[in-house]
């Protein structure tokens, strides 16, 4: 049976991307069950893509493993794409997990100020990556994203960062407000894991 790892410490990442990549033939490993505790790597790329290969390649060699990485954000449009590849640590606030996100969020808010929905147009943005312990074989990357509207108020209760404030109209819902299979069925996260999974599949990864 294959192994690989999969590099996140982000249970809602490892929960979201665990429904859909699922094979009885596959074990799928965490940082925390192959006993890895390194310090993360620095994310200094300036792409999500460049992100998720820093990660899984660091990942795979420290482990030996193949591995596969995700880096994703928001991308808002009258922010110049703003917060970008930057989501996770926006506000600069450290501390928890929660803190950190409502901080993010109080952040973005502000810096959209009053201005009216049609220019709080924003995308969430998935970039996945599957790397191999010998870094001559070429990764698999793939990339998902869902549009949206950042709303001026939070609303819902499930999910993590910018979820209460991301509003998808077609659902007239946040992603806050979608149960975890429903944002999984739409989400860029949910994507990107169909997407590299289907090619994982076509290289007889399972
Ligand atoms: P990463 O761990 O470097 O990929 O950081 C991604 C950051 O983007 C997270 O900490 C969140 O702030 C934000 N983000 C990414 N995906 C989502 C999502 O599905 N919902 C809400 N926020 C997200």
């Amino acid at each position: 049976m294959n192994t690989i790892l999969l590099a996140t410490s982000n249970a809602h990442k490892l929960a979201e991307i665990l429904a859909v990549i699922q094979d009885p033939d596959l074990q799928i490993t965490t940082l925390a069950q192959a006993g890895i505790d390194l310090p993360e790597p620095v994310e200094d790329q300036p792409t999500f893509e460049g992100n998720a290969i820093l990660k899984a390649t660091y990942y795979a060699q420290a482990s030996s493993l193949p591995c596969f990485a995700d880096d994703s954000g928001l991308e808002v449009d009258a922010l110049d794409g703003q917060p970008g590849v930057y989501s996770a640590r926006y506000s600069g606030q450290t501390g928890s997990r929660e803190v950190v996100d409502q901080a993010n969020n109080q952040k973005l808010l502000q810096e959209l100020g009053n201005r009216p929905p049609e220019q709080r147009t924003a995308r969430f943005v998935c970039a996945m990556a599957f790397c191999q312990p010998d870094p001559t074989i070429k990764p698999i990357v793939v990339r998902g994203t869902i549009e949206g509207q950042i709303l001026t108020a939070p609303r819902g209760q499930n999910g993590f960062g910018y979820d209460p404030l991301f509003f998808v109209p077609d659902l007239g819902k946040t992603t806050a407000e979608l149960s975890p299979d429903h944002k999984n069925k739409i989400s860029h996260r949910g994507q990107a894991a169909r997407l590299i999974w289907k090619k994982m599949k076509a290289q007889g990864w399972s």
